[in-house]
């Protein structure tokens, strides 16, 4: 038996990618301030940075693209468009949006209906947060405790924790919770799967206090691939089955389709049957979006996604890509490297804080990591820890992050099991001698969002 899946394709069209040397790394590194959000992407050899419309579009998908029909309204390009997603979904309305955020721009605000909301999620990602906040609500976690014990392993480390939901909805009062958010995977817990049982239990509580439930599925094929292979009673089902056992169960599905899309820009919402949500979410989607016939997207971008929805529900895609995470993460594993075990859907999370403990998390460990792993081998990974989570917005303080995680994020179809064994390697390196890594200190600090434009100097 093959120990990981096959690639399910062979390669038509290459990108050349090229290492520089070290010396050069090192400088590129110094110039980009120590932060490799600012590096170029031709000093990259192995890009992890994410997994968001960094994957490759097979040739159907290059096909349909020139089928792109770009009238501003009634485009036959949404129509191929809707009927593929009211097929996956059942659901009745699609509106389309240039990516996650847009849809969640969109729906989000709608269903505030006073000052003093919540929403609640397993754990918001962090543009979903952000629109909870801008719309006036506030957001609150509530996934498993097993999420953050990396070394135990879990079947669904991203399930919702159902204790402290219904103490959540009890404490706030069901009419002040504007819906409960089921993140699948749960992008922040490491691409961690939720399973059909939890989703079915968090459903009920739902139901039983009148709350809407919404699906931010960027990655729900994944996850039904997940529920297939670990879930008892779901092993001789399709993933298309699972995927539509667990749309049966929400009200509405918004969805950054640069990920289990297959295409690099768009997003999706659907609701299943309010009509007069539908409606306004039409109205403000002009302003925000687009015309609902386009929602920001280009008509050849609706029919990659079209067929890029489908493709993405193939089993043999999706071994590979859930095996090609494995393996990294298994190779890691073996070479001593702490990581989120088991690894989840999209990327390998290592666990920053146990490698380097001798830096302080305001020296930001796991950007520390990424840095030595850039001049080890010309791989950008990201870092998901006490600089990503900023400061308190009272004391300005810098504020501690549950883990100090690097991710390591796969995009799509793109690299081969052989560029991750070397991903292994140079991290394996690094690992060795993790007891040269220094802290950083910052050099520029934004006020928003800092990680993406701060500079460093390496502490001394
Ligand atoms: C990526 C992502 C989003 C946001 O989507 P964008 O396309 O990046 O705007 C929202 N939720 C989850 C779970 C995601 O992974």
């Amino acid at each position: 038996m093959q120990k990981y899946a096959l690639p399910p394709y062979k390669i038509k069209m290459v990108e050349p990618i090229g290492l520089i040397s070290k010396e050069e790394r090192i400088e590129r590194l110094e110039e980009a301030g120590y932060n490799p959000f600012k590096l170029k992407s031709e000093d990259v050899f192995i890009d992890l940075l994410t997994d968001s419309g960094t994957g490759s579009m097979s040739h159907f998908q290059w096909a349909a693209l020139m089928q792109g029909d770009e009238s501003y309204a009634g485009s036959r390009s949404f129509y191929r468009l809707e009927k593929v997603v009211k097929n996956i979904t059942g659901y009745k309305y699609i509106l389309p949006a240039h990516q996650g955020r847009g849809a969640e721009q969109v729906v989000i605000p709608e269903l505030v209906k006073h000052d003093n909301m919540y929403y609640i999620s397993n754990i918001h990602f962090d543009t979903t947060r952000a629109h909870v906040e801008l719309a006036g609500a506030r957001a609150i976690d509530c996934v498993v405790k097993e999420c953050f014990e990396t070394e135990i392993y879990h079947d669904f480390k991203g399930n919702f924790d159902l204790e402290k939901l219904n103490e959540i909805i009890k404490d706030k009062k069901p009419e002040n919770i504007a819906g409960i958010i089921m993140t699948i995977t749960n992008n922040s817990a490491g691409g961690q799967p939720v399973s059909m049982e939890n989703m079915k239990d968090v459903v009920k509580i739902a139901r039983d206090n009148s709350i809407t439930v919404l699906i931010d599925g960027a990655r729900y094929a994944e996850n039904s691939y997940f529920i297939q292979q670990r879930e008892k009673g779901y092993e001789n089902k399709t993933v298309r089955e699972i995927a539509k056992e667990t749309f049966d169960l929400a009200d509405i599905f918004l969805m950054s389709a640069k990920k289990d899309g297959l295409v690099n820009i768009g997003g999706i919402i659907a609701i299943k049957d309010d009509f007069k949500l539908f409606k306004r979410c039409q109205t403000t989607i002009v302003p925000k979006e687009g015309f609902p016939t386009y929602g920001g997207l280009a008509g050849r971008d609706m029919d990659a996604l079209a067929v890029g929805l489908e493709e993405a529900l193939d089993e043999s895609y999706l071994a590979y890509r859930i095996d090609e995470v494995r393996y990294l993460g298994d190779l890691l594993r073996k070479g001593g490297v702490p990581i989120q075990y088991p690894t989840g859907g999209h990327a390998v999370f290592v666990d920053c804080g146990q490698i380097v403990p001798h830096i302080p998390f305001d020296q930001f460990p796991a950007q520390a990591l990424c840095n030595a792993l850039y001049i080890e081998g010309g791989v950008r990974p990201v870092e998901i820890g006490s600089l990503l989570l900023g400061r308190d917005p009272d004391t300005k303080e810098n504020l501690k992050a549950d883990k100090e995680f690097m991710r390591l994020t796969i995009p799509r179809r793109t690299y081969t099991m052989e560029h991750l064994r070397y991903v292994a390697e140079c991290l394996i390196n690094v690992y060795k001698n993790r007891d040269s890594i220094k802290g950083l200190k910052f050099t520029y600090e934004s006020p928003i969002l800092r990680h993406f434009t701060a500079e460093f100097e390496p502490v001394k």
